[in-house]
């Protein structure tokens, strides 16, 4: 690993000031926010990253806050392991609860912050390998679009092929968070859906809107509302802890034997979370029965263009948004085997 300064800023102001182009006291050029760690730190070690600073945010404490009443507020300090064990979130934001239970492993979630999550940077063995000049580390090419691409896009994908790593992404945005992030005439709010970029949107070398001199804040994410319940389903290779295959973030608001309303947000199967505004609209007044469910799964997958090896995402996405239906239409157990 490469020799680094850290700075440890008590305001948000200093921290700011540290980072590139920020006219902090001490500028370094390439400053990297630090939060838990958890992918930062790795990425330091396989030299993908070689910042001459960190600037540590632990000591932001304000950024630390978990508020939950009608609507939720989240600091991008608070841990992850904070989202899955609060229980009015867990009763009212389940799709939340329980993609953050299906973060990692219990040591990481305990360490990993909701910023850090939302920024965390690919996991395509490509990009994370140091002698592959990828074109997401500034190179020419994605090697995974014709090499080993099991884990990649089968959605929104090239120039790059990488999957957005987040399961915190696909139900927040499945929530309609909005995040506020620190910009050069003060804070500003989008809509999280916003905030994610396609690799033909913005900086290929970046999966946001975010600038190397500006924060994520915090999320507001307002209620469902009456009569809407929401879950969250992972599936993945190694049982213990993995990143998704796919992933699927729905909430539905049910009227009878319909469904009124409804959202739905893919995981691991594209570079941002992919909401599915065809399957949304179709599910719209339509009955809780397993032909709407096999249609609205279909729906979700429009557009998909697999490579060689990832034809099974397809499948294996539209599996789950069928199963997701099925148990918020109360016709599966919750934690039943398989994906979770
Ligand atoms: C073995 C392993 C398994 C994992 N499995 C999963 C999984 O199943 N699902 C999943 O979602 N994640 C998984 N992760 C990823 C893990 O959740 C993230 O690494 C972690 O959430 C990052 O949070 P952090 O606070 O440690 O961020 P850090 O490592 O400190 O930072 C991550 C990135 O975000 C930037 N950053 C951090 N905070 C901010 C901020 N406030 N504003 C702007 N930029 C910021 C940093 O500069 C860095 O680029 C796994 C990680 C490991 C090591």
């Amino acid at each position: 690993m490469r020799g680094f300064k850290l700075f440890r800023p008590a305001t948000l102001d200093e921290a700011v000031a540290l980072l590139p182009g920020g006219r902090g006291p001490a500028e370094p050029h390439d400053a990297r926010p630090l939060a838990g760690g958890q992918d930062l730190l790795t990425e330091l070690k396989d030299h993908l990253v070689e910042p001459d600073a960190l600037v540590d945010l632990t000591g932001l404490h304000e950024l630390e806050a978990l508020e939950v009443g009608d609507a939720l507020r989240i600091g991008a300090l608070c841990k992850v392991a904070a989202l899955e064990h609060q229980p009015t979130l867990r009763a009212h934001w389940t799709v939340l609860a329980e993609a953050a239970a299906s973060v990692a492993s219990p040591q990481i979630r305990s360490q990993a912050t909701v910023g850090g999550n939302l920024c965390q940077r690919p996991r395509c063995w490509y990009y994370r390998n140091e002698a592959a000049p990828c074109i997401k580390k500034g190179g020419s090419e994605c090697f995974a679009e014709s090499g080993m691409n099991k884990y990649n896009a089968i959605l929104g994908g090239g120039p790059s092929y990488i999957v957005h790593p987040s399961d915190l992404a696909p139900a927040l945005v499945c929530l309609d968070a909005t995040v506020t992030v620190s910009g050069a005439r003060g804070p500003r709010s989008l809509p999280l859906e916003e905030f994610f970029t396609l690799p033909t949107e913005g900086s290929i070398v970046r999966e946001n809107v975010l600038k190397a001199n500006e924060l994520l804040l915090s999320l507001d994410v307002p209620s469902l509302g009456a009569g809407w319940t929401s879950t969250y389903l992972k599936a993945r290779e190694r049982g213990s802890y993995d990143f998704a295959l796919a992933s699927c973030a729905l909430a539905v608001k049910l009227e009878g034997e319909r469904i009124a309303a409804a959202r739905l947000v893919l995981g691991g199967v594209a570079p941002i979370p992919w909401r599915c505004p065809d399957a949304e609209a179709f599910l719209a007044g339509k009955p809780n029965t397993p032909e709407t469910w096999a249609a609205a799964a279909a729906l979700a997958t429009k557009g998909a263009e697999p490579l060689e090896h990832n034809g099974y995402k397809v499948h294996l996405a539209q599996g789950l948004v069928q199963k997701a239906l099925r148990r918020l239409a109360g016709q599966e157990p919750t934690h039943a085997g398989g994906a979770r």
